[in-house]
């Protein structure tokens, strides 16, 4: 996961990404990069951590002059989280600067790379948005546009791209649109983002989404379809849903916040505790869905749960150590809402389990009498190999233990999963329009071997921003 964002046509471009990536900070908190482009010549800054820090000198933006930017906040799925790979990745084709911004993850990234090194190709990142670059750069297509639809016929997976060339933008998604990538306009100046929350944020109107397939380049005449690469069934990430995407989001077409409460009510006629005396949410991502579960159970629906909001995301940091401490520091109990109380905990997603069963821990300490868990997604056995950070089956939990195993592993009352028709059933789109693998194990694609976390021993220890 990783959010994107473009900027065409505004003087102040490095400021309008910069803010388009401050509302999609949810998306990736490792690092964060934005490249602009003056009369041809192309600056850029990029820096671990969030957003507001590798910014935080007013001075850092105002040196990225130009009416064009694109740019990335980082989440690494493929490579390692050292700086070099923070984006957008910024190269020369043919003495011309080009940066990209991926979000997504290719599967058939290894046998590429490696034919590409055997080649002669030097990889100066262990990305899989490197591999896209060197492609192009193999074109021979004259236009930028068609370089980058050569590329894309060769890569699988799932791919939300902007690029920034001396053309102008490029955008591109993949057939299957599995990452969200929406289009709008602020007056005269052109936005391109993972997420609508960034539009919302600097007053864009959202126009509509990139369609799966669609290669589209924005100059100063305007946008156009350029390319349309080979039609594919479709596979939307359906946990985009549950969990990643903001509520106020538009993600596929459909408002998240009104999915998630649907998801509730789903849940909740699914696995009622009549007995229950409150329903909580674990911060902020099961918020909108608890209320569609309190509504449809009729449960009084409380906040029991503080989160700082100054910690990261739990199961986005990458290393387990990290992990285990950011749950410690992000969720405190209101006990006077607890106390002698029979809860019920929702939670959008059980993936490695810590911090659940911390919260069941903090959540009877407050002096619950029963806590009962209910998870607004299928128990998610399966790696996914498309973007989301849960890679191997060692690391979920429930492709190593049953639910009752999981339950007693918790110390809850009782704990149930939404099962998968009940989720498809409140989709507003076919099911069929979605990847599930996770749940079901059924990928849309075989993911070739070696794809997925890589860590390549290149021995560049960073790209210093500038
Ligand atoms: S495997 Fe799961 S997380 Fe990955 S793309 Fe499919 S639905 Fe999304």
């Amino acid at each position: 996961m990783c959010g994107i964002i473009g900027i065409h046509g505004n003087p102040e471009a490095s400021t309008l990404a910069y803010l388009g990536l401050y509302a999609q900070q949810h998306r990736g908190q490792e690092g964060a990069g934005i490249v602009t482009m003056d009369n041809g010549v192309c600056h850029r800054h990029m820096g671990d951590g969030l957003v507001s820090d590798v910014y935080a000198d007013p001075a850092t933006l105002a040196r990225l002059s130009g009416n064009i930017a694109i740019g990335h906040t980082r989440y690494s799925t493929t490579g390692d989280i050292e700086n070099r790979n923070v984006g957008p990745l910024y190269f020369n084709i043919d003495d011309q600067p080009v940066a990209i911004a991926h979000n997504g993850n290719l599967v058939n990234m290894s046998k590429t790379r490696r034919e590409l090194q055997q080649a002669g190709a030097l990889f100066q990142t262990s990305t899989d948005t490197e591999l896209i670059v060197h492609l192009i750069a193999r074109s021979r297509r004259t236009s930028m546009a068609d370089r980058v639809a050569d590329a894309l016929k060769q890569v699988e997976g799932a791919y939300s791209l902007i690029l920034l060339t001396p053309e102008g933008l490029i955008a591109a998604r993949d057939p299957q649109g599995w990452r969200p990538f929406v289009v709008g306009r602020l007056e005269n100046t052109w936005v391109l983002a993972s997420e609508s929350c960034a539009l919302d944020l600097i007053g864009a109107e959202i126009i509509r989404d990139i369609e799966p397939g669609e290669i589209v380049r924005i100059d100063d005449n305007g946008m156009e379809t350029s390319q349309r690469l080979p039609k594919k069934k479709l596979n939307h990430c359906i946990f985009e849903y549950i969990y990643f995407s903001r509520p106020d989001s538009r993600i596929f077409g459909v408002n998240v916040d009104k999915l998630r409460r649907k998801i509730g009510k789903t849940l909740a006629k699914e696995s009622p505790v009549p007995a229950a005396d409150i329903a909580i949410s674990v911060p902020d991502s099961s918020n909108t869905a608890t209320i569609g579960y309190a509504d449809q159970s009729g449960t009084r629906h409380e906040i029991g749960l503080i989160r700082n909001h100054y910690v990261g995301r739990s199961f986005i940091r990458p290393e387990q150590k990290l992990r285990d401490l950011t749950v410690k520091l992000k969720f405190n109990t209101v006990k006077g809402v607890l106390e002698g109380k029979e809860v019920i905990i929702v939670d959008d997603s059980i993936v490695r389990g810590t911090t659940m069963r911390k919260l069941i821990k903090l959540v009877r300490e407050a002096g619950a009498k029963a806590v009962h868990v209910r998870i607004t997604s299928p128990p998610i056995r399966f790696p996914c190999h498309f973007g989301m950070d849960f890679p191997t089956e060692k690391e979920l939990l429930a492709a190593n233990k049953s639910v009752e195993e999981i339950r007693d592993w918790f110390g809850a009352d009782s704990l149930k999963y939404l099962s998968i028709d009940g989720l498809l059933q409140s989709m507003d789109l076919p099911g069929d329009h979605f990847c599930t693998a996770c749940f079901t194990g059924d990928y849309p694609i075989v993911p070739e071997e070696g794809s997925g976390k890589l860590m390549f021993e290149t021995g560049i220890n960073s790209m210093p921003g500038s």
